[in-house]
């Protein structure tokens, strides 16, 4: 068994044990590995393990997988996220290549997003970026900009709001990382409310990913403990 396969098994074991451990179905919460700067072998790898859920960061980086698979691959169909921060200036290639992208924080790349998107593909899944924790980073809005931004997103043809996504500051602390989590999921289900087609929380990465499931999410973001570490 390669060490890839090995290591999705082992997150695949986790996560069905923390959802069990807060009397949560493991199929509630979906895995999306993180391939940002690994090569195409480490992906053919956690394919053949049945992996088929990729996250990639960097625009051109990932249009260059999803070529090369699209070209290659004759298996599984393989669903592809945008998790990096995006510039408008890119947002085309992330409109026609990718299936979802979870780095939405402003009105102008929505639009942008939406107007780029192939009238023939299908409506490209978008998650509203919350800056929930992390000072230091100029990605995500606040919470108190939530309500106006999702109202304007969700009145756009071929973009699809379906949720929220966070990455909090580091936090060694579970309880520290549970309360940041559990402030997304209330925040998360006040907005399901009133837009029922909101089903995606994406939050937990390697280091926070069994506060972020006890917390209530619904997708983790999952690069290291797969792939190793990066470079
Ligand atoms: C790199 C990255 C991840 C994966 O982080 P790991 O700690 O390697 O699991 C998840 N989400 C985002 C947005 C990332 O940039």
């Amino acid at each position: 068994m390669s060490t890839i396969e090995q290591n999705l098994q082992d997150v695949r074991a986790r996560i069905a044990a923390i959802s069990r451990n807060c009397a949560r179905s493991p199929e509630e919460v979906t895995l999306l590995a993180v391939s940002k700067t690994k090569p195409v072998t480490a992906i053919e790898e956690a394919i053949a393990a049945g992996q088929y859920a990729f996250g990639e960061n960097y625009v051109q980086e990932g249009v260059d997988k999803i070529h090369y698979f699209a070209d290659k691959h004759q298996g599984h169909p393989l669903e592809w996220h945008f998790i990096g921060p995006l510039q408008s200036n890119k947002s085309r290639l992330v409109a026609e290549n990718f299936a979802w992208c979870h780095t939405v924080d402003r009105l102008k790349i929505a639009q942008r997003l939406s107007v780029q998107r192939p009238a023939e593909m299908p409506d490209l899944n978008i998650l509203i970026q919350v800056n929930i924790s992390d000072e230091q980073s100029k990605s995500g809005i606040t919470l108190a900009e939530l309500p106006a931004l999702a109202a304007n997103i969700s009145e756009l043809p071929k973009v699809n709001l379906r949720g929220l996504m966070a990455i909090p500051a580091p936090e060694t602390d579970y309880q520290k990382q549970l309360a940041v989590f559990e402030q997304m999921h209330q925040a998360f289900l006040t907005l399901k409310a009133q837009y029922p087609q909101m089903d995606t929380l994406s939050m937990g990465m390697t280091d926070d990913m069994p506060a972020a499931i006890a917390a209530g999410s619904t997708l983790v973001r999952i690069g290291t403990a797969i792939f190793g570490a990066r470079a």
